[in-house]
């Protein structure tokens, strides 16, 4: 395709945006970079990000980009993206201002995808309700706890979720909690679904003993992980052959400190990849995490799988 054709097309696809963002009545920016959106404070530009205010207007958002042929992609908080350095021609869909309000109804719980999962845990634990008061330490959205089944300790959300609202066909669709497959930090919603919201069926308890176990459970955290730092968590999911943790492999290769230009694993906990400084790349964080992997598969015959979403410029 020839670079003329390629710039019309872009004008094209942005006329297109613009006419779709002022119909539909929805924020849509541009010059923002993942370096800003993400918790690893790294990622390069973004041509536009689009921010639903609720969940009737993401379903429609969606739908008038899929119709347009226009590639999207959802963000919460951007706490288990890494996104390339590169120019990401895509639309990314914020879903950060999709908040609403949480609905209680007896033990059920009613929260939109952008709703932040540490305030929502905070909100049913004070109304005694338990069964997520040992996520409260996570940070980021409740949709993107929900597409990757966040979990910690004793609790993982898709064990109370009762209903997922997703987008289809421009509408938004219930479906039940329970035929979704929740794993080890993964499910079996499709990719280009859009998760909108969710209704949670929670267990009624004291609000004091809820409160504190969620305190115990943040306490926990801090004393193992790093905190106030830049990082999206665990960069690897724990493999399935071995009894050891990923952070105690890669701690038993010495690797903790182990620094390439702007990213580090963690001192505290090696499973971490933190980046630092103003000029901070995703290449650095991405070239420190495959020598990880390639160590671990040399040195134990293990394969690391990512549990942090590798974001490509050149992809969808
Ligand atoms: C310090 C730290 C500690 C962490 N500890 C834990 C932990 O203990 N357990 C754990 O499970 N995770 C942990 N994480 C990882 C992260 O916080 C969780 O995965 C969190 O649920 C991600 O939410 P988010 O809103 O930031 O999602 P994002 O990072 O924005 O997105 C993650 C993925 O979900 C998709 N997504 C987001 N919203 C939607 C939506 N509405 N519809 C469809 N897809 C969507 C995105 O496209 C992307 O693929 C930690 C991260 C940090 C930085």
């Amino acid at each position: 395709m020839s670079e003329a054709t390629d710039e019309s097309q872009i004008r094209q696809r942005d006329v297109a945006i613009d006419e779709i963002a002022a119909r539909l009545g929805v924020r849509a920016e541009r010059g923002r970079r993942f370096a800003e959106l993400t918790s690893l404070r790294v990622g390069g530009s973004i041509d536009w990000v689009i921010s639903p205010q609720n969940e009737g207007q993401a379903a429609a958002v969606v739908h008038a980009l899929e119709e347009a042929g226009i590639g999207w992609r959802p963000l919460g908080s951007g706490s288990n993206v890494l996104a390339d350095d590169g120019e990401h021609h895509y639309v990314v869909l914020s879903l950060k201002d999709l908040k609403g309000e949480v609905r209680f109804d007896g033990d059920l719980v009613q929260v939109s995808a952008g709703y932040s999962l540490p305030r929502l845990c905070v909100d049913v634990g004070r109304q005694g309700l338990s069964g997520i008061e040992d996520l409260g330490g996570i940070p980021g959205t409740v949709g993107g706890a929900l597409w990757m089944n966040a979990g910690a300790y004793e609790h993982e959300i898709g064990k109370v979720t009762e209903i997922v609202r997703v987008a289809r066909g421009g509408q938004v669709v219930e479906i039940p909690g329970s035929t979704v497959q929740w794993n080890y930090r993964h499910t079996s919603f499709a990719e280009g679904e859009l998760l909108l919201g969710a209704t949670l069926r929670l267990q009624p308890d004291d609000p004091e003993k809820i409160l504190a176990r969620m305190e115990a459970a943040k306490s926990r955290r801090m004393s193992t992980q790093p905190h106030g730092g830049r990082s999206a968590g665990c960069f690897f999911k724990n493999p399935p052959e071995s009894i050891v943790g990923t952070g105690k492999i890669i701690d038993e290769m010495g690797m903790k400190g182990v620094r390439r230009g702007t990213a580090v694993v963690s001192p505290i906990h090696a499973n971490f990849i933190v980046t630092e400084g103003e000029n901070a790349r995703a290449e650095d964080a991405l070239a420190l995490a495959e020598e990880i992997r390639e160590r671990v598969k040399r040195e134990h015959g293990i394969e690391l799988e990512y549990e942090v979403e590798l974001w490509r410029a050149n992809e969808p």
